[in-house]
């Protein structure tokens, strides 16, 4: 287990730099380094005020297979709110008020966090899981339009592993 910090709840320079026994906490880039992160210390979790640091394992179980029917489903899913993602950001595009506009774009997010959901639960939103990689080959593999960030998605794939 290592201890990880969110960043968005951290509210800097306080509890966790003074009780680590280790000073993993006090880094540069405001991650706590993992290397020196004490797999039996909790010291850090408990003294935040902010509840900004949990411990995490270092190996994850292997996912959950799921049921083909449900990935099916699940796509099929996924495919109605990207269409109406769409469909919301060309309202954006053309809103003519402040309302319109606020309107599109709570639309846009909803629908894009419901996606992001259903991709996470699939499996794809896990960086080291295999639907991941094979949906990155997938678009290695197969034609793409003009413009298609090839080298980005080669990239991802190598960094992944
Ligand atoms: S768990 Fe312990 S060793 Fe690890 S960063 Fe927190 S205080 Fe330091
Ligand atoms: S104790 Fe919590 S809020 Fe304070 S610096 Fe550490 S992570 Fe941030």
């Amino acid at each position: 287990m290592i201890a990880v910090r969110n960043i968005r709840l951290c509210t800097k320079d306080c509890l966790c730099l003074f009780v680590c026994p280790t000073g993993a906490t006090n880094t540069d880039n405001g991650q706590i380094d993992p290397d020196r992160c004490l797999a039996a210390c909790r010291a850090c979790v408990d003294a935040c005020p902010s509840g900004a640091i949990s411990k995490v394992p270092l190996n994850y179980p292997p996912q959950q297979p799921k049921l083909p029917g449900t990935l099916q489903a699940m796509n099929q899913l996924l495919d109605s709110r990207l269409a109406q993602e769409r469909a919301a950001d060309a309202m954006l595009a053309q809103a003519q008020t402040a309302i319109q506009r606020q309107f599109a774009q709570a639309m846009k997010m909803s629908l894009r966090v419901v996606a992001e959901d259903v991709l996470r639960e699939s499996g794809y939103m896990l960086p080291q899981g295999q639907p991941a990689r094979a949906f990155l080959n997938s678009l290695l593999d197969s034609p793409q339009p003009a413009g298609f960030p090839r080298e980005a998605v080669e990239r991802l794939l190598a960094l992944l592993g």
